[in-house]
């Protein structure tokens, strides 16, 4: 079943159960918590809250989501990508855990003649919350799953907020299961490669408040109404209906990563090191695609950081898969727009301006690689020569500062020869040069100091500052 089929799939499902099918919101997230929208239950985030009242009490939608705290774990895991649809079905105050456990159930298992995905229901496992009786209750009597399929979690993993205030509450997930050949048996509790969590049903009822940590956060009390908020990862059901082994093999995903494997003439499958390249370039591709086609553009800050470190990466991959400094972006955004426009038209009457957005950077990008290359090189030389396994915060700062080698991009050159960097002097080098600066724009406010030092000294410190940012898991990292 195509990737289309299934969205349109779901939302019909949901129509049927009168539910009101919402379009996705952009990426770029209307709340000053979050950079990016991270799950489907974002822009309804008021309605939960009692701020605003529903022009409805059922929805669905299937949500274009970015998960930045994933990118790690792209390319090495099945089942994570940075731009990844959340398909959703949500109650505001109207029915609760009786009827979303049993109607996502139904979905899952109907044949696919009745409207359903036709999935086995052996194969499916759920997990509740410790103290969720209800819950596993009604997985057990009403559903009819065997209790030895249902298991029991902490609030790390069943109990669901976005990590910053706002409506939170127990969870239930939905997980597949792909086989002995996938990992050792036991359910989600034994291998969470082999049982892959597919849909989390969120029983949202309590508000968080602000601070504390994943697992220990005050809870301010009970939201206004019992509500529903799901959230099923489109990429990870299409990976199970479409019998592959990855969300990267998918017919979406797997369109891009075939094409970057032809372009680079590396063939997928020979070797994991190249495999997890092809799988990053795929992912990060469709990731910047999405971005630019919401109107975000790379910079230095914020959601700019975000996109201009994906598409940097995705270029460092092209060139250690295919040894060539070519221009692979044009053919592979085409490549994005073409396996994505069945459910995003825009991306098609939008593509000039997404191609030039990205191809200007990659140009961008490929000009400060061409001069700090030689630098870089020269100085992992020196380092490996003089026995040490870290490159010094000297020469890092030399990169930033005289090629525009953000720190990140020395690290992970670094990386690729085995050596390190000393970060600590770098940081010490760049907190010097900004106070530096500071003295001397306090200087030129009295009058008596060089103003083209101040700005380019700016210019540079503000090209690679380190940017924390707010997501799901409100976790503040580097990408
Ligand atoms: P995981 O434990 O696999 O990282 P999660 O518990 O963080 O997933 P939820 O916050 O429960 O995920 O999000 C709801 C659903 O969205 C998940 O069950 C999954 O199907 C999907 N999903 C979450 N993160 C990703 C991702 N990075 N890429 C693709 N799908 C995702
Ligand atoms: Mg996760
Ligand atoms: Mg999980
Ligand atoms: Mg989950």
């Amino acid at each position: 079943m195509e990737t289309a089929e299934i969205a349109r799939r779901f939302l019909a499902f949901f129509e049927k159960n009168e539910h009101t099918a919402v379009p996705s919101a952009s990426l770029v997230a209307d709340d000053p918590t979050l950079l990016f929208v991270p799950a489907g239950m974002v822009p309804f985030k008021p309605y939960f809250l009692g701020q605003r009242t529903p022009p409805y009490d059922r929805a669905a939608s299937v949500q274009k989501c970015i998960r930045t705290i994933d990118i790690e774990e792209v390319g090495k895991t099945s089942r994570h990508a940075t731009f990844f649809q959340m398909l959703g079905n949500f109650s505001f105050g109207d029915y609760f855990k009786e009827k979303a456990i049993p109607l996502a159930w139904r979905l899952m298992t109907a044949p696919v003649s009745e409207g359903g995905f036709g999935i086995d229901p052996e194969r499916l496992w759920v997990t509740v919350y410790l103290d969720d009786d209800e819950a596993a209750r009604i997985w057990r009597d009403e559903v009819g799953v065997p209790a030895d399929r249902i298991q029991r979690f902490g609030v790390e993993e069943n109990y669901w907020s976005m990590g910053v205030p706002g409506p939170c509450g127990p969870c239930s997930e939905i997980f597949y299961d792909r086989g002995p050949e996938y990992g050792a048996e036991g359910g989600p509790a034994a291998d969470e490669d082999r049982y892959v969590e597919v849909w989390n049903l969120v029983f949202m009822q309590y508000e968080r408040g602000e601070g504390g940590t994943k697992k220990d956060y005050p809870i301010l009390g009970d939201l206004p109404k019992q509500n529903i908020d799901t959230g099923m990862g489109l990429e990870r059901l299409a990976t199970v209906l479409q019998g592959v082994d990855n969300i990267y093999e998918t017919d979406t995903l797997g369109r891009i990563l075939q094409d970057a494997a032809e372009r680079t003439g590396v063939a997928y499958g020979d070797d994991e090191r190249s495999d997890v390249m092809l799988r990053v370039v795929a992912d990060h591709v469709r990731s910047a695609t999405m971005l630019v086609s919401d109107g975000v553009r790379p910079g230095n800050e914020k959601g700019g950081y975000v996109l201009r470190r994906i598409l940097r990466r995705s270029i460092r991959n092209l060139r250690l898969l295919s040894g060539s400094d070519a221009a692979y972006l044009h053919g592979l955004t085409e490549t994005a727009i073409t396996a994505m426009e069945g459910i995003y038209p825009e991306l098609r009457t939008d593509a000039d301006r997404i191609h030039e957005v990205i191809e200007t950077e990659e140009k961008h990008f490929s000009d400060t690689l061409r001069s700090g290359t030689a630098l870089f090189s020269r100085a992992a030389e020196r380092t490996l020569s003089s026995g040490s396994a870290q490159i010094s915060g000297a020469d890092a700062f030399q990169l930033h500062d005289t090629y525009g080698f953000p720190i990140d991009l020395t690290l992970e050159m670094a990386a690729e020869q085995g050596l390190g960097v000393d970060e600590s002097t770098f940081r010490t080098l760049m907190e010097e040069q900004r106070e530096t600066a500071k003295r001397d724009a306090k200087a030129k406010k009295l009058g008596n100091a060089d103003i083209s030092l101040y700005g380019r000294l700016l210019e540079s410190a503000g090209s690679t500052d380190f940017l924390g940012y707010t997501d799901h898991e409100s976790e503040s990292r580097v990408l």
